[in-house]
């Protein structure tokens, strides 16, 4: 099988460990493993003093989370709508009742800051809800100018890096963000099943809200202290998230990682380009590239692909368009036999 989605193609160290007995996790050897995987994911993502909370659910949990726990302390919230994504979180402020608005940026396209610094000044919201990359359409949104933004109306900066965490370079810090989700099947390149939440050093201390029982804030924090949660782990997945979280940190970090996703994501396009499918995101992020091919029928390269070759891409929401993701294990040798698989069987249909 060959994996071009979420996750990608395994590492053989991190897939060997889900074949292993499940240990006991109510043990001080699981807590000192939580608690290192914390303390190197607060250092991949420059969260210095920060906390991060790994919780047992898929990223839209941890969404949902800071949905209940912090965004429900504020007045109103603004959401950039650039995908699915972006809607996402204006569909879990409106569940939950907090007034959010829903700053709509056309698919693929970058946001208008001139635009959304009027918004901002004429509506006052005092949280900022954003993905860095959105996931459904390829474009990376530019968080120097949002965090700028954020700083100039003193308005609470929130991101999903679930799909660019690792693949593109990331300073919570710097930046001046209170809180990023994101989850193990995009930049980690793990099983899916645990998301992150982390939060800045600045909201030590924050009074959270109690609107979510499972994922509530206060709860795992005081559980995370010794190094335990407060229901039961996935606990293969947490001994795979330490296990890679370790090989990140023996290569010096995130560095060499997104490195490595934007060489496969340039060796990639350039295969693109020879073929002639348009990449229509504005600022086309590292993590996926996200193609318009000649497909004609709904997912008949997709499920060619599958069919032929047991290779897995990633149906976008128009025919023909389709997302390959780069944060897999992929040889440059891999991405242009998959380039010329695309462009066979397109050919095929054109014919
Ligand atoms: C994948 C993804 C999520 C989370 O989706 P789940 O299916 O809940 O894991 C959230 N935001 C972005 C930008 C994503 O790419």
């Amino acid at each position: 099988m060959h994996s071009y989605v979420f996750p990608g193609n395994l590492d053989k160290e991190i897939a060997e460990i889900g074949s292993q007995p499940i240990p006991y996790m109510r043990t001080d050897w699981f807590s000192k493993i939580n608690l290192e995987s914390e303390s190197i994911l607060l250092d991949l993502i420059h969260c210095n003093g920060g906390r991060a909370i790994i919780y047992t659910g898929s990223g839209t949990g941890a969404m949902s989370a800071v949905v209940e726990n912090y965004v429900s302390t504020k007045r109103k919230a603004i959401a950039i709508n650039g995908g699915s994504f972006g809607k996402r979180w204006v569909s879990i402020c409106e569940y939950y009742g907090v007034p959010v608005i829903d700053f709509k940026v056309p698919f693929a396209k970058d946001i208008d800051y001139a635009e959304l610094e009027r918004v901002m000044e004429a509506e006052h919201p005092d949280v900022f809800l954003c993905q860095h990359h959105e996931t459904s359409s390829g474009q990376l949104f530019n968080l120097e100018k949002i965090s700028e933004i954020c700083r100039r109306h003193d308005v609470s900066l929130i991101v999903d890096v679930v799909s660019s965490f690792l693949a593109e370079e990331l300073d919570m810090d710097r930046l001046g963000i209170d809180i990023c989700v994101t989850s193990t099947q995009k930049g980690l390149n793990i099983p899916p099943g645990l998301s992150i939440v982390f939060l800045s050093r600045k909201l030590e201390g924050y009074e959270y809200a109690h609107r979510g029982y499972y994922w509530d804030f206060e709860n795992n924090l005081s559980n995370l202290k010794r190094g335990q949660t407060p229901f039961s782990p996935a606990t293969i997945i947490y001994l795979q998230l330490n296990a890679r979280l370790k090989q990140l940190r023996g290569q010096g970090g995130e560095a060499l990682n997104i490195s490595q996703v934007r060489h496969r994501a340039e060796v990639f396009r350039a295969e693109c380009r020879r073929y002639g499918w348009a990449m229509p995101a504005e600022i086309p992020s590292c993590a996926i590239t996200a193609i318009q091919t000649r497909d004609t029928a709904e997912r008949h390269i997709f499920n060619c692909l599958i069919e032929r070759y047991q290779t897995y891409i990633m149906p976008g929401s128009v025919t023909g368009f389709y997302r390959i993701s780069h944060m897999g294990l992929q040889s440059d040798e891999e991405l242009r036999v998959l380039a010329e698989r695309i462009h066979s069987i397109e050919a095929e249909i054109n014919e």
